[in-house]
């Protein structure tokens, strides 16, 4: 049997906002693997919900960071390098578009709607990985985003969202181009619906998630678990030799026609 050992290695998972958090998932699983964490949260309304469940790991370094400020994520860097002096993993598992971006018409799409959702959803993965690149770059590293299929197929309400995605996926395969010769490795994972809180804002997501159900492969829909332990995956040397990559973590739906 294999195991993935990551200790003495350290990470920092952005986008946690509650225990069902796709983000939430990947740290337990990282954390499970011996790797010390670096939390961020979005404003101090999240502020006591990441501390309490961080709370279980004595070594975590929890600071506020929303993406949208330089000066913030700027703080986040130069306070792992602080406490934690080096940087192996980064997993970026946020996004954002407004509530009334995310049904009806897509073409009714405001240019407000659309920097805001873009900015959050793919522009910070480029500002984020510049940063994490200067403190990976002598040893290597691991970046993944977390991407759905809305990128690539029209998934009614996700509107804006396909487009950030979209732009999202674009930006890991070029990011991965450009920090390959640092040995910096970064990925996508495109999940399945699961019930989440981003996931509960879309417009008819119970019903999209009961027809994965009925369509995927494994006649099922996926666990937050399954996506922690593919990420850890990702991040592993196990994953050495994958770079530019989206996996579909979506018990196979993306395979399927009709
Ligand atoms: P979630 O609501 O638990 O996580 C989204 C996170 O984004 C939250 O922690 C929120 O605070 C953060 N965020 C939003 N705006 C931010 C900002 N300005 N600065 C910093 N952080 C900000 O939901 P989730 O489903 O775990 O989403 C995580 C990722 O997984 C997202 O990229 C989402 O698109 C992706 N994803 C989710 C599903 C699903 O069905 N749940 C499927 C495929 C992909």
């Amino acid at each position: 049997m294999y195991t993935i050992d990551l200790s003495g290695k350290t990470a920092l998972v952005l986008g946690v906002a509650n225990q069902r958090s796709l983000a939430w998932a990947i740290a337990e699983s990282l954390g499970s693997a011996g790797c010390r964490i670096a939390f961020t949260y979005q404003g101090e309304r999240l502020h006591h919900n990441v501390t309490k469940l961080a709370s279980k790991y004595d070594d975590a370094l929890i600071m506020a960071c929303d993406v949208t400020s330089e000066e913030q994520i700027d703080g986040v860097f130069a306070q792992i390098d602080k406490d934690f002096g080096r940087l192996d993993i980064m997993i970026h598992s946020i996004a954002f578009a407004r509530r009334e971006d995310l049904e009806g018409e897509f073409r009714k799409t405001s240019l407000e709607g659309w920097r805001t959702a873009l900015e959050i959803s793919a522009y910070s993965l480029v500002a984020l990985s510049n940063r994490a690149a200067k403190m990976m770059e002598k040893h290597g590293g691991s970046i993944l985003a977390l991407t759905f299929q809305a990128s690539q197929r029209v998934f009614p309400n996700y509107n804006v969202m396909g487009s950030a995605k979209a732009a999202l996926e674009h930006a890991v395969r070029q990011l991965s181009s450009e920090l390959g010769p640092l040995n910096v490795r970064v990925n996508a994972i495109s999940a399945g619906p699961v019930s989440t809180l981003s996931a509960r804002g879309v417009a008819g997501f119970t019903a999209m998630a009961a027809h994965h159900r009925k369509k995927a492969p494994l006649g099922r829909n996926i666990t937050a678990e399954e996506v922690g332990d593919s990420a850890l995956f990702l991040c592993s040397p196990m994953a050495s030799g994958i770079t530019g990559t989206t996996l579909y973590v979506d018990a196979g739906y993306h395979i399927m026609g009709i």
